[in-house]
Order: structure tokens, then sequence, then C-alpha cells
């Protein structure tokens, strides 16, 4: 492989710093070309002119591809496998006669590695998350309806200035919270009921993610409080003990062993974490399944959560940054119960 098409737009926003919706990357060994079309014919010079040789194409940004190919012939042409359609790969052959070669995750392997500049525009995404947090929880009230709460958290997450909304927000009250990728819905919450609020922000392009737990109009009742309890033990033991150089299964098992010791282990059924960075789920995983080593310099969440249907769930989410000499916490960690009285 001689060359490597970059399509997936956070690689090329990695790699460039692109930010537009539309262009193709062409890395070789000599050049690097960004190809994009005329919406972008100011903005891609100014914004990866230094890291790429931009080709803007009034028609077609593949008929260009196809021109730049044509010119510079390939032993081997790398195509982005887990982001590129079958259609689009198949134009991609159409368009060279180097052999095509699939591969996975090049560049995200990169991305997994941060730099600090990264690691510090995800704490600032944090912090702005913890302040619009700080905002909004005090005024939420029994009889609201969980739109109404999503409404007023994205608004003061706008105002401190997030790029905007990396996931759908999830507001999610009483039964819903056991739902663990919860729709915010016309729900109206009630007195003494769960509130999940899981949401995130953007600065610079990267993004934080947290979850928090209030209960509403009333005190935590018995079983809230020890469940609340569990899953803050559990979060407590991951974020205190994950290590660059554990394997991701290692890393879930952290905070899953006590979840599990309790007997709620089948009531935890998501992965302990995900990478963070340009986007909101990249590499590592933390996951039972996830063999892979965590490099240092990765940032990831830790977010155990426990459901049980019908009365509902709990979930603490927040931000990790493994550097070389342990974890360290890019969000707040003010994961105590919240009562709204
Ligand atoms: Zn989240
Ligand atoms: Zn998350």
């Amino acid at each position: 492989m001689d060359g490597l098409l970059v399509t997936h737009l956070p690689n090329i926003r990695y790699l460039t710093g692109f930010t537009g919706s539309a262009a193709l990357l062409l890395v070789r060994t000599d050049a690097t070309i960004l190809i994009t079309d005329f919406r972008y014919a100011v903005q891609a010079p100014a914004e990866a002119g230094q890291a790429a040789e931009v080709e803007v194409d009034q028609k077609s940004v593949w008929d260009r591809l196809g021109r730049v190919l044509g010119a510079t012939p390939l032993a081997g042409l790398g195509i982005e496998s887990h982001s590129l359609t079958v259609r689009d790969a198949e134009r991609v052959a159409g368009l060279t006669r180097s052999r095509v070669v699939p591969r996975s995750e090049l560049v995200e392997r990169l991305r997994a590695v941060k730099v600090p500049e990264e690691v510090a525009a995800i704490r600032e995404a944090a912090a702005l998350a913890q302040e619009a947090l700080a905002e909004v929880l005090p005024t939420v009230r029994a009889g609201q309806t969980e739109l109404e709460v999503g409404a007023a958290l994205e608004s003061a997450l706008r105002r401190r200035g997030s790029e905007w909304h990396p996931f759908p927000t999830i507001v999610a009250s009483g039964p819903r919270s056991a739902l663990p990728h919860a729709r915010t819905s016309t729900r109206t919450i009630g007195r003494g009921e769960w509130l999940l609020l899981d949401f995130g922000s953007q600065v610079d392009g990267y993004c934080a993610d947290l979850t928090r737990m209030a209960v509403v109009g009333g005190r935590a009742d018995q079983r809230q409080r020890a469940m609340h309890e569990l899953v803050q033990t559990a979060q407590r033991r991951a974020l205190e003990n994950l290590r660059a150089g554990m394997t991701g299964r290692e890393g879930d098992a952290l905070a899953r062993e006590v979840i599990a010791a309790r007997g709620f282990g089948e009531a935890f059924g998501h992965s302990l974490g995900h990478g963070l960075g340009l986007e909101v789920h990249e590499a590592p995983r933390l996951a039972p399944t996830a063999e892979a080593v965590l490099p240092a310099h990765a940032v990831v969440t830790v977010e155990p959560g426990v459901y049980l249907p019908g009365w509902g769930g709990v979930r603490l989410e927040d931000d990790v940054y493994l550097s070389p000499d342990g974890p360290e916490r890019l969000s707040d960690g003010r994961t105590e119960l919240v009562e709204l009285v």
C-alpha cells in the first residue's frame, strides 16, 4: 500500500483540520491531496492548506479523484473498509488500475493516542458541560417533561460555547431510566422519581460525555440509595485503578466485578466505556470482549450502570485521561446522589 484514501470525515479532520461535510483525502508517500466541492472553496484551503494540497471540483469529487489517481499510479491503494459504503468502494475500484486494499481503523489507531491540546479540549468540554448542569439541575421540578429539561440543558450547553451536541441528549425519568439509550420524551417527571441525564458537549471538535443522576421532588428511597451506591462504588474502583497497558477487558472488569459480586451482573448489560475525541464513540473500548491494550494518552469514559426494567436504572459517567503516570479525571467526578426537594 503506497496510498490511503481517507473518507471518514473525522479522520479527514484529524489529519488536515478540514471540518466540512464533503471531502476525499488521498494520502500518498509523496503528497497529501484533499478533494472537495464548491461549497468549501474558501473554507478548505483556509483550514487544510497547511496539511494538504486542496483541489476543488465544481462537478464531482469522484471524477477529480479519478484524474488524480490516473496521474500518479499506485502499487496498492488502501481504502477505509469500516466506513466506505459498498457502492463507493466499487466506485473507487472503477477509478483506478491500482490494487485496492481494504484496511480498517488505521487513522483511528493514531487518534486513540491524544496530544496535550486534544486532552485540554476534552477537559474544557467537560467543564462547560458541568457548568450547564449546575445551572439547570437546581431548576428541575416534578411536573416538567423530559423534553423541557433537555431543552434547558441543551440551551445552557450552547450558551456556554458547546459547538454542537455530539449525541442526542438523554433525559430519562422514572422507569424510563432503565432504558440505557432512552429517547428523551414528553413524559412528565413525577415526585420521588429518578432523573438520568446523559449529555455531551463539544469544544474544537472534541467531545465530553457525562451521565448524572438525581431524584426529583423528594428524598431518595432505600432502594434508590442502594443502587446508586453500588454503581458509584463500581465507578470509583474503575476511575482509580484504570491504567494504560491493561486490556479493555481488564479495565471493564474493574467495575463489572463490583456489580456482579452484589448479584446485579445481568443488569449491567453494556460495556464500561469508550474512547472520546473527535467522535463521541471511538477507540479504545472498555468491554468484556475488548482484548486490545489501552494505549497511554487515551481518553475514555467510565460509565457503569444497573438497569431494572419497570423500576429504573442508574448510570454514572466520567471522562478519564490515561496518562503514563495513571488515570487523570477530565470531568469532576461529582456523582453524588442529588435530591431535588
Ligand atoms: Zn454518555
Ligand atoms: Zn458514553
